[in-house]
């Protein structure tokens, strides 16, 4: 009994650690990225590819710049070598940064960004064995002990792009294990205090620059999420709506799978305001959405597309599947006006391959015509592929 509150407390306080901005179902997000909706990856995916873009930029100008320093402080040979390495450098970071542009994809993002951690592991391991060769003093050697610092920068580094845990974990990992398979070959002439303190101090690097890349995964979640829902209904906003139906559509296309609309227009509306104030009205469209949200299958999305009118996305489905879905939610309601009887709705539907639908538009307008049809047809109907459906199979 006392462990169990004991535990309780625990629990709360920790949880009342998570970044507040964030709701429940979103604190794994900071984990993991597969439950990641569709378009918070495409937009994290568009800002990582930025900034891998921008540190390449700073990078390319600054690596060659550094040889200034070098060609003051190092012998003439050994300044040549690190001269040649530096702008072959340059030139990868150049080539990254013109290579690489946002365009929503998270693979290509992680694929950026391994180049831009790679690009200065290779340089920096090159630059350590040149230097190997060289006894240095002085001036010399703290310069020359500043190219050690390369993996911290990059760990350091890692705590501007919006990961996940899992992300970073395995983002960090290559570089922390090659320290320590580099510090395990030179194991007998090791200073090992001094290395181990250093394998420590990489670790609290990265441990901080993890914690910082979550939190930017947080705050970019909640904004996400205040972009692209409706503040009304917290069902999705058309811009967002419009987005996730270009993608459906070009996925659907690309595997000829099934993809469905609905639109939905709710039938004399505007009495409800006239006769019982817009907060009525207000009230309305939340408990439609909310009637219809807890009604859909996982994978479909529903979005506001303007006062009363709302767009149903369904992928992977048929135009007979999403008949059924459309009279199953038919027959549960969109709800009640404020006098108690039903609230109903003039619903079209459309499909993209049975519809020979050239682009999400068309897709879109056919299931916009058939809702119209369902309204001169007397409203409270379903029309589907210019028939009015009635029952399953009817
Ligand atoms: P129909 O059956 O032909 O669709 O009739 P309707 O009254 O539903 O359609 P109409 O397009 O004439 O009116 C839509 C109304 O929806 C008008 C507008 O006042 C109301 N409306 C739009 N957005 C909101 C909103 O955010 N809150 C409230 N309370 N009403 C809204
Ligand atoms: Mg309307
Ligand atoms: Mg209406």
């Amino acid at each position: 009994m006392i462990m169990q509150r004991l535990t309780d407390f625990v629990w709360q306080r920790l949880t009342g650690l998570m970044p507040g901005e964030l709701k429940h179902a979103e604190l794994s997000w900071l984990a993991f990225p597969h439950q990641h909706l569709s378009l918070l990856t495409r937009r994290r995916a568009t800002m990582v590819v930025n900034r891998v873009r921008l540190f390449a930029f700073l990078f390319a100008v600054l690596t060659p710049l550094w040889s200034l320093v070098d060609l003051v402080v190092f012998p003439f040979p050994l300044w040549l070598n690190l001269a040649l390495m530096r702008l072959l450098t340059c030139a990868a970071f150049a080539t990254l940064l013109l290579y690489y542009r946002p365009n929503g994809n998270l693979f290509d993002a992680y694929r950026a960004m391994a180049l831009l951690f790679a690009i200065p592991t290779v340089f920096y391991v090159a630059s350590s064995t040149v230097l190997g060769h060289y006894q240095l003093h002085g001036i010399s050697a703290a310069i020359g002990a500043g190219y050690a610092f390369l993996p911290f920068v990059l760990l350091a580094g890692l705590a501007i792009f919006p990961l996940s845990l899992l992300e970073n974990l395995i983002i960090a990992s290559p570089i922390l294990i090659a320290q320590a398979i580099a510090g395990s070959l030179r194991w007998t002439t090791l200073d090992w205090p001094s290395f181990a303190g250093a394998f420590w101090l990489l670790v609290l690097i990265t441990s901080v620059s993890t914690l910082a890349g979550m939190s930017q995964l947080a705050f970019m979640i909640a904004l996400v999420r205040q972009a692209i829902r409706d503040p009304l209904t917290g069902v999705f906003s058309r811009s967002s709506g419009e987005e996730v139906l270009e993608l459906q559509f070009t996925i659907a296309s690309r595997s000829n799978a099934a993809l469905s609309v609905a639109f939905i227009d709710l039938d004399h509306f505007k009495n409800i305001n006239d006769k019982f104030g817009h907060e009525a009205g207000d009230r309305a469209l939340r408990d439609m959405t909310g009637n219809v949200s807890s009604n859909l299958r996982r994978g479909d999305l529903l979005a506001r597309w303007g006062g009363e009118e709302f767009l149903l996305i369904m992928p992977d489905t048929d135009l007979s599947q999403a008949e059924a879905a459309l009279l199953r939610l038919r027959s549960i309601g969109f709800g009640l006006r404020p006098d108690n009887t039903p609230l109903t709705a003039s619903i079209g539907i459309a499909e993209r391959s049975a519809d020979s639908a050239a682009d999400w538009k068309a897709l879109i307008d056919l299931a916009d015509q058939r809702m119209y049809l369902a309204k001169q047809n007397g409203r409270d109907r379903i029309f589907s592929r210019d028939a009015q459906i009635l029952a399953l199979n009817g």
